[in-house]
């Protein structure tokens, strides 16, 4: 969100967690992608930064600039669309909650969406954000187009050998003006969630594997502190739609997931000799629930408690790994974690910067609530991950610098060679994209 300060003429931008504030020196909202390219090149021009905004809802400063800012709030919509190939465009700032019921409309829809859909269509891809499911990519995977507007105010419309690095961009490239997504026929979804015991889905490496392959979209939240565990599966089907009550879906995601998990978590924040035992009800007493619905309604749900979060995607078969090093560490360490731990798989794809780059991988999430620190926890988290084989999300906390990426990601030299083409100057990047890209 872009606000004005107290000083006059400055703006401050910070972001959904409140980890990342920046002050630019301009923002623009242009509503033409013809506007974006003259404000690109009238900054650039100037040598100013140029730093286009998604809806903040990175955790890491990859969006911060101290130059122009491009808000995506007027370059919304879908461009054209056409329901026989599934082929749709979209203007980068359109959020995937307006696109979900605009693809419904023409019959379509997103194959797989991450759990919130605030997110920007440009803002989500920059990241390489995911869902979940186990023969299912990210969102850069359903990319079939793009154009951007580079430092010059050029719009590029990305030839088919530059997909694989702009669709993961980091922002990195240009600003994204377009994207051509690949939709699928528009599906219903049947989900299930259940506590369950952490032994069921993780007992060993078959169970994790049998777990995440007998359903489209797998995932689970591990309670810290506790061997349980909250599953949601959900799969497509050809039933009738039967979605939750309202009143059921108010209680479960407004009171249950936001209200009283705010309660709970400000009252741990205070108390966390409490977490155990507050995990402990909360892993038994949410209740089982289970509703047809339209794919985009099923996919995401509203976060209203501000938390923290980092996640590594590992190889799949490390999960449990992972799991069992968590749970030791917590237990030596004597640190109370009262947020749940997220599980989520994705299949191998091949854009290049894509943490499931070439390998089926699962994805470990570690949240600390906002109101207590996060720091040993996330060190900590860091360290068995990285240890596994994780790569870092791009939009979530981390520590990594370009040296270590370069290890981690097999096409990272290529995706710097495009950005030399593309951005020799380098109008777009930050001190994030310095750390994580180098100069
Ligand atoms: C509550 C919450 C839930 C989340 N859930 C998930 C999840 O389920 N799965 C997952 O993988 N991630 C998840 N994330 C992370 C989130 O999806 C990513 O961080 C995503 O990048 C945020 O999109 P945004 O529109 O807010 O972009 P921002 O965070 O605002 O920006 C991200 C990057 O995109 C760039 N960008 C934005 N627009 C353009 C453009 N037009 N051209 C070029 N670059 C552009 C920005 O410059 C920046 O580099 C979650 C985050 C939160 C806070």
């Amino acid at each position: 969100m872009v606000t004005t300060s107290a000083a006059p003429n400055r703006r401050i931008w910070t972001n959904w967690a409140g980890t990342a504030t920046a002050s630019p020196a301009e923002v623009v909202s242009p509503t033409t992608v013809d506007e974006l390219q003259r404000a690109v090149a009238r900054a650039s021009a100037a040598g100013m930064r140029v730093k286009a905004l998604g809806s903040g809802h990175s955790f890491t400063p990859i969006a911060v600039t101290d130059g122009l800012a491009v808000a995506p709030d007027r370059l919304r919509g879908i461009v054209s669309a056409d329901p026989a190939t599934g082929l749709v465009t979209v203007l980068a700032g359109t959020t995937l909650h307006e696109l979900g019921p605009a693809l419904w409309q023409l019959g379509l829809a997103m194959p797989n969406l991450g759990d919130v859909d605030v997110q920007t269509v440009a803002g989500a891809l920059a990241t390489g954000t995911h869902g979940t499911g186990a023969r299912l990519g990210g969102l850069a995977t359903q990319v079939a187009g793009m154009q951007l507007v580079l430092a010059d105010g050029t719009l590029y419309d990305c030839p088919a050998d530059d997909l694989p690095a702009a669709a993961i961009g980091l922002g990195a490239l240009g600003v994204v003006a377009t994207v051509t997504l690949r939709c699928v026929p528009a599906f219903l979804l049947h989900a299930e969630e259940s506590p369950a015991a952490l032994d069921e889905v993780l007992r060993d490496a078959a169970a994790f594997d049998a777990f995440t392959r007998a359903h489209d979209h797998a995932e689970f939240y591990w309670f810290p502190h506790t061997r349980r565990a909250l599953t949601k599966r959900n799969d497509r089907t050809a039933a009738p739609e039967r979605p939750l009550p309202r009143l059921r879906r108010a209680i479960d995601d407004e009171l249950l997931s936001n209200t009283v998990f705010g309660w709970t978590n400000r009252l741990c924040a205070a108390r966390p000799s409490l977490i155990p035992r507050v995990n402990a009800v909360a892993a038994r007493t949410l209740g089982a629930r289970e509703f047809v619905d339209r794919s985009y309604r099923v996919f995401a749900a509203p976060r209203r408690v501000v938390f923290r979060e980092t996640e590594y995607a590992l190889p799949r078969h490390a999960v449990r790994e992972a799991i069992t090093e968590l749970e030791a560490w917590l237990r030596r360490s004597g640190e109370r974690v009262a947020f749940p731990v997220e599980v989520r798989v994705a299949a191998a794809d091949d854009v290049w910067l894509s943490t499931a780059y070439g390998r089926d991988s699962g994805y470990v999430a570690v949240h600390q609530y906002v109101g207590s620190d996060h720091t040993r926890w996330f060190d900590a988290a860091e360290s068995i991950l990285r240890g596994l084989g994780g790569r870092p999300h791009w939009g979530k906390m981390h520590s990594l610098t370009a040296d270590d990426l370069a290890g981690l990601h097999p096409r990272f030299d290529d995706f710097r060679a495009v950005r030399d083409r593309l951005d020799p100057g380098r109008t777009f990047t930050n001190p994030y994209l310095r750390r994580v890209l180098g100069d």
